[in-house]
């Protein structure tokens, strides 16, 4: 065996940090410790290492360095655009328009607004979990100050169409975020073409750091954001406290190697995971595809085993690391939000398994993680079986 277990498939959740990230961040834990705020040497070094993460995050999804600010990861970011908008904007409008398929980082964020008075509009998605620009078009009133649509879903990997939703807004001149927490760095984006004001992402999902996010506000837009911390006048004034060096130059590094190994990546995880279904499928005659087949993150892989729970799979294959549905909703122990939103009943939504390939899993993982699924889910269906029967 060339590999070691257990083994890791669980890249949705969060990623292993690259060798390569960890070395550009090791310098940044000792001698180059400075405050990158202060106006001397030790300072100068760290800024310039800060503007370069900058830069490099940008490269990744075309926009301008001065438009990335750091945050402490992507829930904040999207509480920041969801709260400093509903300040700034209030006089305008109190409509929001969102989805039910948002992550919970945005989705629990929103209902606070809720509470607060605002009126948010969740939009439904359909059975593969798309949301529709036309849907956005239908839901947009005077008083509409924001529509807040994830990119791409963190437990059925679909894509949604971010760009024409997009050129909707733009059209009705509102300010549109989009979650890219899954997205960035594994699908294209280019914040120009797809007409994105605000952006929201994160390190841990790119083999980062943990503990440091982005945001990317769209130049001109900043004055229409009210931060949620106060300060030092970090970040512009967007966001204060002092700058997380080492996590940024990491977050910097990591999507470098991204933007750079953009194909390879993309190309290796999507074949480990049609691999992975392919051979699930070939043994197996209860396995259903949740979300699209095509428009769908190229590491994700979420599938309804009928009949078999799936936290009795989970304890049956120890050595593999995956997960039952969204690691955020399996620990409220409530069967997936998004799993029921594309209509599984609850008794379906439990026997959902979320996949996640990354770019450390090999041929020989797959191949070895598809026997044991094979070998755990026919033992489980004999036992089912044979209970049913006594
Ligand atoms: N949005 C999506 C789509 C996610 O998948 C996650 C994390 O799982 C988040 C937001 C929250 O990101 P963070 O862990 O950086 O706060």
């Amino acid at each position: 065996m060339n590999f070691k277990l257990p083994i890791y498939l669980d890249n949705n959740a969060t990623t292993p940090v690259d060798p390569r990230v960890l070395e550009s961040m090791l310098p940044y834990f000792s001698e180059k410790f400075g405050n990158p705020s202060s106006k001397h040497t030790f300072g100068y070094v760290t800024n310039a290492a800060v503007d370069l993460a900058r830069e490099q995050i940008a490269n990744l999804i075309n926009a301008n360095k001065n438009e990335i600010y750091f945050t402490s990861g992507a829930t904040e970011s999207i509480n920041l655009i969801h709260f400093g908008i509903a300040d700034k904007l209030s006089s305008i409008g109190n409509h929001i328009i969102s989805s039910y398929v948002e992550h919970s980082a945005s989705y629990e964020s929103l209902l606070q607004l809720q509470k607060k008075g605002f009126d948010i509009t969740f939009l439904k998605c359909d059975s593969k979990g798309f949301i529709h620009p036309e849907q956005i078009i239908e839901a947009i009133r005077p008083e509409t100050i924001l529509v807040s649509i994830i990119a791409a879903n963190n437990e059925i990997g679909t894509i949604n169409n971010i760009s024409e939703i997009g050129k909707v807004c733009r059209a009705n001149n509102i300010l549109f975020h989009s979650d890219a927490t899954q997205a960035f760095g594994k699908i294209k984006i280019d914040v120009n073409e797809m007409n994105i004001d605000f952006l929201s992402f994160s390190s841990h999902k790119i083999y980062g750091p943990k503990g440091i996010g982005g945001l990317f506000i769209r130049k001109g837009l900043e004055q229409k954001i009210t931060p949620l911390i106060f300060g030092g006048g970090q970040e512009k004034g967007i966001r204060a406290g002092t700058l997380n060096v080492p996590g940024i130059v990491g977050f910097g590094k990591a999507a470098e190697i991204c933007h750079c190994d953009f194909e390879k990546d993309f190309n290796h995880t999507k074949s480990l995971r049609d691999r992975l279904y392919k051979n699930l499928l070939s043994a197996l005659d209860n396995v259903i595809l949740n979300g699209d087949k095509e428009n769908r993150l190229p590491g994700n892989l979420n599938l309804l085993i009928k009949g078999i729970k799936a936290d009795s799979l989970i304890s049956s294959i120890r050595n593999i690391a995956f997960s039952s549905g969204a690691t955020c909703s399996s620990e409220t122990g409530k069967p997936s939000r998004i799993l029921k939103a594309i209509g599984l009943s609850d008794e379906d939504a439990k026997c959902c398994i979320r996949i996640g390939l990354g770019r450390f899993n090999t041929i020989e993982e797959i191949d070895y993680a598809s026997e044991k699924f094979i070998e755990a889910i026919t033992n489980l269906k004999l036992k089912r079986n044979l209970q049913s029967t006594i």
